[in-house]
């Protein structure tokens, strides 16, 4: 199947008819950019930034990770968009810098955003790295395991007072740099309407929307077929995500890996999904599928689809019609 990708580098990710879509790669470093961009990818949709805090003795400071988010940014063409999640330590990934007590359910606990609007030192260090990161690329700003407007509203506060602070002391920043947040917890799925007022655009994060969708530990082996985001009810939330997004002329990226996997990209296309950020290694294949594929004809499959009742039956669908996927 990978025959031939290689042409496909330079080319538009554009489907049949013309609709174009933006298909970026999750990165955990900065020294993983410029690879990701000669596998194909047009930007960066997840910066897991949580990386650079770990497996060493001191919390990076602001220097070093504007460094990083800068280096990020200018592996990819000027104007290319860089999106920069902020720290999400917490559930699998632990930080034994911060000291934090064990936790009888990490993923349910204290994680993500809900760490940085407790740790403001921390955070605020993390935003004005990425605000002066944003003077050399098209850089965004998304906050992690959002479950509350009022979590959004204080993230993007501290952003804001961070902003002022470093224009008032000459440094640069960029202009109207967008602020988003992942769909990540069910009951944010569920707010989105109120959600896409406010925010610039959101990132599906199915890895842990599944998960919490469906109760199923994503480390845990024994619950793959449960934790499976082509579940009908991972599928509706995603759908009601998306609609709620174009009511209010915002842009919706996925940047779980299910962004990435073959028999979801002709439903998440035909949802109406604008950009898939995706391990860099499946960028062309994705690519490939995409040109093949008729957005329309992807919408009226996509609505029959969420008509099914298991994921079986829903892959078996996307079979018959896109013998491609297989
Ligand atoms: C997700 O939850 O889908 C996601 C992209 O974030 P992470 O895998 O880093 O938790
Ligand atoms: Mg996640």
């Amino acid at each position: 199947r990978r025959e031939g990708l290689g042409a496909l580098l330079d080319a538009e990710s554009v489907s049949s008819d013309g609709v174009h879509v933006e298909l970026a790669a999750n990165i955990g470093s900065p020294d993983d950019a410029a690879g990701a961009r000669a596998a194909g990818a047009e930007g960066i949709g997840l910066f897991r930034t949580e990386f650079l805090y770990m497996g060493r003795d001191s919390l990076p400071t602001e220097e070093e990770q504007f460094a990083a988010y800068k280096k990020a940014a200018e592996a990819f063409k000027p104007g290319a968009p860089i999106v920069i999640r902020t720290m999400d330590i917490g559930g699998d990934k632990e930080l034994p810098l911060l000291d934090l007590p064990k936790e009888d359910n990490p993923f349910l606990g204290y994680r993500a955003i809900r760490i940085s609007l407790d740790r403001h030192d921390l955070f605020k260090t993390q935003l004005r790295a990425i605000l002066r990161a944003s003077a050399h690329g098209n850089v965004k700003v998304m906050f992690p395991m959002i479950a509350t407007l009022a979590e959004f509203r204080a993230a993007k506060a501290l952003l804001m007072g961070c902003r002022d602070e470093l224009v008032a002391e000459g440094i640069a920043v960029g202009d109207g740099v967008e602020v988003g947040i992942m769909i990540e917890v069910p009951g944010a799925a569920m707010m989105a309407d109120r959600f896409a007022r406010e925010v610039d655009f959101f990132s599906i994060g199915t890895n842990d929307l599944t998960q919490y969708t469906m109760a199923a530990d994503r480390m845990n082996e024994k619950l793959t077929a449960l934790g499976d985001p082509m579940q009908p009810a991972v599928l509706r939330l995603i759908e009601r995500v998306i609609r709620a997004a174009e009511a209010e002329g915002k842009w919706v990226g996925m940047c779980g890996e299910m962004a990435g996997q073959p028999h979801a990209v002709p439903l998440l296309l035909g949802l109406g999904l604008q950009e898939f950020s995706m391990s860099a290694n499946a960028v062309l294949e994705a690519r490939a599928l995409i040109r093949q594929l008729s957005k329309q004809e992807m919408a009226a499959l996509a609505a029959e689809a969420l008509d099914l009742d298991s994921p079986q039956a829903i892959r078996e669908l996307v079979e018959a019609r896109v013998p491609a996927v297989l």
